[in-house]
């Protein structure tokens, strides 16, 4: 088996028995990214020099005995996360010359774990979007097929684990964008609890719902991810100070009588025939695995994209105002006078999706409609919460299908904003609830990848990261490599 079909675990048990050295697991990613990988528009920036700098380091500390779980394995950041003296794009023209002074919180922890970060991942502008066309970089393209989206926002991040250019990867969930673009990608990725992972550091999109989270291929690097990326950290004020469990030691519990809630709205219109197939079969290997399943009603569910496309847009019309061509980022050529460098700065450094949300929310949270809108959306979110609460009396997990469909063509619904946003009608309730949430391979419809999503309550990760375990060691898709980059 070559270094790059080995998970995070493997690389991580072949560092500790001195099979290969970091540098050398370093050079042979980076290889990938650049040959093979290079087709697929995954990454934005390669830091060569720093990842054989940090890599040599890693190995030099191993050499010391002072080498933990990741020392030494690669890996990359979406660009959404600043990365001290390196360039923070976020997808933007916006930042397209922005070198970040500052390190992330997630940046930080997992440096301090010995990762090595090869670059920064391809991503949807300012993480708007469920395709990866949004980007000022282009589109990324699907390892699996490649007329076919990654999904998004994190569909470089999806793609370069995929494609196996990457162990490891992190990602930001704000309505979906961990979670779908692994499925279409089918690899795992995990949405963390709301103030579970510190956001600082992390550019803002919708702050009450941002979050970051891992993505690899098995659930179990995703705990020894998160296990790393996880901690309080007082610079985000709204990152929740609790002991971090130690993920990758609950993995092998047994999942008999495990209670599984499955939504029925979950399974209706909408949700693609050889999907729904493949959902039950995961159902069924669950089943065999003693989890006991019953249908619940999560009954606002068809409320949760019409709240979000109010409540995101909003956050974001207030965050994205800090990028006015003054201090950092995007500044136009000759500007007239300060009006004018505002307006060509913001109108010339955003793309179309971003100037839609900021044009929403600015009207959402103006005088005379912010009642109408912005404060209904918000009453309509605690209801979601409350339906979620209120299933989570009656079960421990909610399963259902992460994706209404498979990955689509590029260009595919770039002209249809509202059937884009149906992308991710099963993941943006999990978000306005603040609740967890994974999505693991489950095999294919269509020739594409299907992934199957389990929500857990608040604070639950280590339960849902052992089933997802557990159903990782009776089946094998999240084995499966794209032919090309087998
Ligand atoms: N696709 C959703 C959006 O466009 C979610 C994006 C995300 O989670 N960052 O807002």
């Amino acid at each position: 088996m070559s270094v790059h079909d080995k998970t995070v675990a493997e690389l991580s048990a072949g560092l500790a028995a001195g099979e290969y050295s970091s540098e050398e697991l370093t050079r042979a990613f980076l290889q990938r990214i650049q040959g093979p990988g290079n087709e697929l528009n995954a990454f934005v920036t390669l830091t060569e020099e720093r990842a054989l700098e940090a890599a040599r380091a890693a190995d030099r500390r191993r050499a010391a005995s002072q080498a933990g779980p990741l020392t030494g394995v690669p890996m990359a950041h979406k660009d959404i996360f600043c990365t001290r003296d390196v360039r923070t794009s976020c997808g933007s023209r916006m930042l397209d010359n922005f070198i970040s002074p500052y390190d992330a919180h997630v940046v930080e922890q997992l440096n301090a774990a010995g990762m090595v970060s090869l670059g920064k991942t391809n991503m949807d502008e300012f993480a708007m979007g469920s395709s990866n066309e949004t980007s000022y970089y282009g589109p990324v393209k699907n390892p699996w097929d490649t007329q076919a989206v990654p999904g998004g926002s994190s569909g470089g991040s999806a793609a370069a684990v995929a494609a196996r250019l990457v162990p490891a990867s992190t990602g930001t969930d704000t309505g979906g964008s961990i979670r779908q673009p692994a499925a279409l990608c089918g690899i795992t990725g995990l949405k963390p609890t709301y103030g579970r992972v510190s956001r600082y550091g992390m550019i803002a999109f919708a702050s009450s719902l941002d979050q970051a989270g891992p993505m690899a291929r098995t659930a179990e690097d995703c705990a020894l991810l998160l296990e790393a990326m996880a901690g309080f950290d007082q610079r985000d004020s709204t990152c929740v100070d609790q002991p971090v469990p130690r993920y990758s030691d609950a993995l092998n519990q047994d999942l008999a009588g495990v209670k599984i809630g499955l939504p029925k709205e979950y399974f209706g219109e909408g949700l693609d025939a050889e999907v729904a197939r493949v959902v039950d079969a995961a159902i069924e290997e669950y089943r065999k695995l003693g989890a006991e399943f019953r249908e619940i009603s999560l009954q606002n569910t068809a409320l949760a994209v019409p709240a979000y496309y109010v409540i995101a847009p909003a956050e974001c019309s207030s965050n994205l105002s800090r990028f006015d061509g003054v201090r950092f980022g995007y500044r136009c050529e000759n500007p007239q006078d300060l009006e004018d460098l505002y307006k060509r700065s913001r109108g010339e450094g955003f793309g179309a999706e971003v100037k839609r949300r900021i044009l929403v929310g600015t009207y959402a949270l103006s005088a005379g409609y912010f009642d109408a809108y912005y404060l209904k959306a918000q009453k309509v979110r605690r209801l979601i919460r409350d339906d979620f609460l209120a299933a989570f009396n009656e079960v421990d997990l909610i399963l259902g299908p992460t994706s209404p469909t498979v990955a689509f063509n590029l260009g595919e619904r770039a002209d249809d904003p509202v059937s884009m946003y149906l992308s991710d009608v099963y993941t943006i309730a999990v978000n306005l609830a603040g609740l967890p949430g994974i999505s693991h391979p489950a095999g294919f419809a269509h020739g594409r990848p299907v992934g199957v999503q389990l929500i857990g309550t608040h604070f639950d990760e280590a339960r849902l990261l052992n089933a997802a375990h557990r159903y990782q060691q009776v089946t094998d898709w999240h084995t499966r490599a794209p032919e090309a980059f087998a």
